[in-house]
Protein backbone atom coordinates (compact mmCIF):
# COMPACT_ATOMS: atom_id res chain seq x y z
CA UNK A 1 0.00 0.00 0.00
CA UNK A 2 1.44 3.73 -0.82
CA UNK A 3 0.07 7.14 -1.04
CA UNK A 4 -0.17 8.95 -4.32
CA UNK A 5 -1.07 12.86 -4.79
CA UNK A 6 -0.35 15.06 -7.77
CA UNK A 7 -1.62 18.76 -7.96
CA UNK A 8 -2.03 20.97 -11.12
CA UNK A 9 -2.96 24.46 -10.51
CA UNK A 10 -1.99 28.05 -9.75
CA UNK A 11 0.84 28.78 -7.01
CA UNK A 12 2.80 26.59 -5.22
CA UNK A 13 1.95 22.99 -6.41
CA UNK A 14 4.51 21.58 -3.50
CA UNK A 15 2.03 22.88 -0.81
CA UNK A 16 -1.19 20.71 -1.52
CA UNK A 17 1.40 17.59 -2.32
CA UNK A 18 3.29 17.43 0.74
CA UNK A 19 0.16 18.10 3.02
CA UNK A 20 -1.74 15.36 0.60
CA UNK A 21 0.91 13.08 1.54
CA UNK A 22 1.28 14.09 5.29
CA UNK A 23 -3.21 13.10 4.83
CA UNK A 24 -1.86 9.30 3.59
CA UNK A 25 1.46 8.35 5.81
CA UNK A 26 -0.89 5.81 7.32
CA UNK A 27 -0.46 4.26 4.01
CA UNK A 28 2.72 3.99 4.26
CA UNK A 29 6.22 5.39 5.53
CA UNK A 30 9.17 3.98 4.58
CA UNK A 31 10.09 6.54 2.21
CA UNK A 32 8.02 9.48 0.18
CA UNK A 33 9.23 11.46 -2.60
CA UNK A 34 8.32 14.50 -5.06
CA UNK A 35 8.51 14.69 -8.87
CA UNK A 36 7.94 18.42 -9.93
CA UNK A 37 9.41 21.09 -12.99
CA UNK A 38 10.27 24.36 -11.99
CA UNK A 39 12.59 26.78 -14.30
CA UNK A 40 12.33 24.45 -17.49
CA UNK A 41 13.99 21.91 -15.47
CA UNK A 42 12.76 18.85 -14.00
CA UNK A 43 13.57 17.54 -10.23
CA UNK A 44 13.12 14.68 -8.64
CA UNK A 45 13.30 14.52 -4.80
CA UNK A 46 13.34 11.88 -2.22
CA UNK A 47 14.18 10.32 1.21
CA UNK A 48 13.63 7.33 2.96
CA UNK A 49 11.47 7.73 6.10
CA UNK A 50 8.47 9.74 6.62
CA UNK A 51 7.58 13.18 4.98
CA UNK A 52 9.44 15.42 7.39
CA UNK A 53 12.48 13.77 6.02
CA UNK A 54 11.43 14.74 2.23
CA UNK A 55 10.36 18.14 3.53
CA UNK A 56 14.13 18.57 4.88
CA UNK A 57 15.55 16.97 1.68
CA UNK A 58 13.66 19.45 -0.50
CA UNK A 59 14.97 22.53 1.74
CA UNK A 60 15.02 25.64 -1.14
CA UNK A 61 13.37 24.00 -3.96
CA UNK A 62 10.10 24.32 -1.80
CA UNK A 63 9.88 27.59 -2.83
CA UNK A 64 10.89 27.23 -6.36
CA UNK A 65 6.91 27.06 -6.86
CA UNK A 66 6.30 24.74 -9.65
CA UNK A 67 2.66 24.59 -11.13
CA UNK A 68 2.36 21.27 -11.17
CA UNK A 69 3.68 18.30 -8.79
CA UNK A 70 3.50 14.53 -7.67
CA UNK A 71 4.32 13.03 -4.53
CA UNK A 72 4.62 9.24 -3.19
CA UNK A 73 4.85 7.67 -0.04
CA UNK A 74 6.00 4.03 -0.03
CA UNK A 75 5.57 0.67 1.70
CA UNK A 76 8.05 -1.62 -0.09
CA UNK A 77 6.80 -4.98 -2.00
CA UNK A 78 9.84 -4.84 -4.30
CA UNK A 79 13.23 -3.33 -3.29
CA UNK A 80 14.47 -2.47 0.28
CA UNK A 81 13.03 0.71 1.70
CA UNK A 82 15.84 2.81 0.44
CA UNK A 83 16.56 6.40 -1.20
CA UNK A 84 17.27 4.46 -4.79
CA UNK A 85 14.20 2.73 -4.70
CA UNK A 86 11.64 5.37 -3.13
CA UNK A 87 9.63 6.67 -6.06
CA UNK A 88 9.00 8.98 -8.22
CA UNK A 89 10.90 6.52 -10.83
CA UNK A 90 12.07 7.45 -14.17
CA UNK A 91 13.34 7.13 -17.61
CA UNK A 92 17.52 7.44 -18.41
CA UNK A 93 16.71 10.97 -19.69
CA UNK A 94 14.78 11.80 -17.03
CA UNK A 95 11.67 13.37 -19.16
CA UNK A 96 8.99 11.05 -17.36
CA UNK A 97 8.19 10.38 -13.56
CA UNK A 98 6.37 7.98 -12.35
CA UNK A 99 4.81 6.93 -8.86
CA UNK A 100 2.53 3.37 -8.38
CA UNK A 101 0.67 2.06 -6.05
CA UNK A 102 0.22 -1.88 -6.32
CA UNK A 103 2.74 -4.34 -7.89
CA UNK A 104 3.27 -4.63 -11.66
CA UNK A 105 3.09 -8.88 -12.21
CA UNK A 106 4.14 -8.31 -15.50
CA UNK A 107 7.45 -6.69 -14.48
CA UNK A 108 10.83 -9.47 -15.05
CA UNK A 109 9.23 -9.67 -18.55
CA UNK A 110 9.08 -5.76 -19.55
CA UNK A 111 12.14 -5.61 -18.08
CA UNK A 112 13.64 -8.19 -19.57
CA UNK A 113 12.17 -6.82 -23.14
CA UNK A 114 13.77 -3.27 -22.36
CA UNK A 115 17.14 -4.49 -21.55
CA UNK A 116 17.20 -5.91 -24.78
CA UNK A 117 16.21 -2.50 -26.36
CA UNK A 118 19.29 -1.11 -24.37
CA UNK A 119 16.96 0.14 -21.26
CA UNK A 120 19.27 0.02 -18.10
CA UNK A 121 17.62 -0.22 -14.92
CA UNK A 122 18.57 1.41 -11.29
CA UNK A 123 16.71 0.56 -8.64
CA UNK A 124 15.21 -3.33 -7.24
CA UNK A 125 11.45 -2.24 -7.96
CA UNK A 126 8.80 -3.25 -10.07
CA UNK A 127 7.54 -0.13 -10.51
CA UNK A 128 10.83 1.26 -12.70
CA UNK A 129 9.30 -0.79 -15.75
CA UNK A 130 6.29 1.77 -15.98
CA UNK A 131 8.70 4.85 -16.58
CA UNK A 132 11.08 2.76 -19.35
CA UNK A 133 8.39 1.54 -20.87
CA UNK A 134 6.82 4.81 -21.45
CA UNK A 135 9.75 6.25 -22.77
CA UNK A 136 9.64 2.86 -25.08
CA UNK A 137 6.40 3.43 -26.49
CA UNK A 138 7.27 7.89 -26.74
CA UNK A 139 10.14 7.21 -29.17
CA UNK A 140 8.00 4.97 -31.47
CA UNK A 141 4.76 7.04 -31.55
CA UNK A 142 5.58 10.72 -30.79
CA UNK A 143 2.77 11.40 -29.23
CA UNK A 144 2.38 10.97 -24.76
CA UNK A 145 -0.99 10.46 -24.72
CA UNK A 146 -0.91 7.29 -26.97
CA UNK A 147 2.06 6.00 -25.16
CA UNK A 148 1.19 6.28 -21.97
CA UNK A 149 -2.37 4.24 -22.48
CA UNK A 150 -0.06 1.34 -24.66
CA UNK A 151 2.10 1.20 -21.88
CA UNK A 152 -0.59 0.92 -19.32
CA UNK A 153 -2.12 -2.11 -21.54
CA UNK A 154 0.90 -4.40 -21.26
CA UNK A 155 1.23 -3.76 -17.61
CA UNK A 156 -0.38 -7.17 -15.30
CA UNK A 157 -1.17 -6.94 -11.55
CA UNK A 158 -2.59 -3.90 -9.51
CA UNK A 159 -1.56 -0.30 -10.01
CA UNK A 160 -2.64 3.10 -9.48
CA UNK A 161 -0.23 4.99 -11.73
CA UNK A 162 0.76 8.80 -12.01
CA UNK A 163 2.81 10.18 -14.28
CA UNK A 164 4.35 14.25 -14.98
CA UNK A 165 7.01 14.69 -18.36
CA UNK A 166 8.73 16.98 -19.70
CA UNK A 167 7.02 16.19 -23.06
CA UNK A 168 3.41 17.27 -21.84
CA UNK A 169 4.24 19.87 -18.86
CA UNK A 170 0.76 20.82 -18.33
CA UNK A 171 -0.80 17.37 -17.99
CA UNK A 172 -0.89 14.91 -15.13
CA UNK A 173 -1.64 11.58 -16.39
CA UNK A 174 -3.25 8.84 -14.23
CA UNK A 175 -4.29 5.33 -14.73
CA UNK A 176 -5.86 2.41 -12.27
CA UNK A 177 -6.45 -1.19 -11.89
CA UNK A 178 -7.09 -2.89 -8.33
CA UNK A 179 -6.04 0.15 -6.47
CA UNK A 180 -7.82 3.13 -5.74
CA UNK A 181 -6.84 6.70 -6.95
CA UNK A 182 -9.55 9.72 -7.24
CA UNK A 183 -9.58 12.94 -9.53
CA UNK A 184 -10.19 16.25 -6.64
CA UNK A 185 -11.58 19.29 -8.46
CA UNK A 186 -10.74 22.58 -6.99
CA UNK A 187 -11.84 26.24 -7.80
CA UNK A 188 -8.59 26.84 -10.26
CA UNK A 189 -6.55 23.63 -9.89
CA UNK A 190 -7.20 19.76 -10.46
CA UNK A 191 -5.60 17.09 -8.68
CA UNK A 192 -5.16 12.90 -8.25
CA UNK A 193 -4.61 11.36 -5.21
CA UNK A 194 -5.27 7.92 -3.03
CA UNK A 195 -8.35 9.08 -1.18
CA UNK A 196 -9.97 12.02 -0.36
CA UNK A 197 -7.79 12.70 2.49
CA UNK A 198 -5.20 13.77 -0.48
CA UNK A 199 -6.80 16.10 -2.33
CA UNK A 200 -9.53 17.61 0.60
CA UNK A 201 -7.22 20.62 1.24
CA UNK A 202 -7.04 22.07 -2.38
CA UNK A 203 -10.28 20.05 -3.75
CA UNK A 204 -14.11 20.18 -2.99
CA UNK A 205 -15.10 17.40 -5.50
CA UNK A 206 -14.30 14.45 -6.07
CA UNK A 207 -14.50 12.19 -9.13
CA UNK A 208 -13.88 7.83 -7.77
CA UNK A 209 -12.24 6.68 -11.22
CA UNK A 210 -12.81 2.78 -11.93
CA UNK A 211 -10.83 -0.13 -13.00
CA UNK A 212 -9.31 0.05 -16.64
CA UNK A 213 -9.61 3.55 -16.44
CA UNK A 214 -6.90 6.40 -17.25
CA UNK A 215 -7.13 9.97 -16.84
CA UNK A 216 -5.33 13.31 -17.97
CA UNK A 217 -5.92 16.09 -15.42
CA UNK A 218 -4.73 19.26 -16.31
CA UNK A 219 -5.49 22.85 -14.46
CA UNK A 220 -8.63 23.86 -15.55
CA UNK A 221 -10.04 20.02 -17.31
CA UNK A 222 -10.02 16.82 -17.00
CA UNK A 223 -10.87 13.72 -19.35
CA UNK A 224 -11.14 9.98 -18.57
CA UNK A 225 -10.88 6.99 -20.65
CA UNK A 226 -11.92 3.59 -20.42
CA UNK A 227 -9.20 1.27 -22.37
CA UNK A 228 -11.00 -1.86 -22.03
CA UNK A 229 -14.04 -0.36 -23.60
CA UNK A 230 -11.72 1.96 -25.49
CA UNK A 231 -14.88 4.91 -24.68
CA UNK A 232 -14.48 8.31 -22.73
CA UNK A 233 -16.24 7.97 -19.80
CA UNK A 234 -18.26 10.99 -18.34
CA UNK A 235 -18.64 10.98 -14.67
CA UNK A 236 -20.31 13.20 -12.22
CA UNK A 237 -17.95 15.09 -9.63
CA UNK A 238 -19.39 14.29 -6.09
CA UNK A 239 -18.75 16.66 -2.89
CA UNK A 240 -16.26 15.46 -0.45
CA UNK A 241 -17.89 14.67 2.27
CA UNK A 242 -15.53 15.40 5.42
CA UNK A 243 -17.02 12.86 8.03
CA UNK A 244 -15.48 10.13 5.61
CA UNK A 245 -11.81 11.44 5.72
N1 LIG B 1 5.55 -2.17 -5.77
C1 LIG B 1 5.93 -0.82 -5.54
C2 LIG B 1 7.20 -0.73 -4.69
O1 LIG B 1 7.56 -1.61 -4.01
C3 LIG B 1 4.80 -0.04 -4.90
C4 LIG B 1 4.54 -0.54 -3.50
C5 LIG B 1 3.15 -0.34 -2.93
O2 LIG B 1 2.21 0.07 -3.55
O3 LIG B 1 3.02 -0.65 -1.74
O4 LIG B 1 7.86 0.25 -4.75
Amino acid sequence: MCGIVGYVGRGNALEPVLSGLKNLEYRGYDSAGVAFCSNDMFHSVKQVGRVDALEAELAGLRQTKPNLAIGHTRWATHGAPTKLNAHPHFNGAKTIFVVHNGIIENHNEIRQMLQANGYNFISHTDTEVVPHLIDYFYAKFNDMDKAFETAIRELKGAYAIVMTTKYEPNKIYAAKLSSPLVIGIGADNNMVGSDASAVADAANKIVYLEDYEIAIVERKSYAIKNIQKKQPVTRQPEDIILEDI
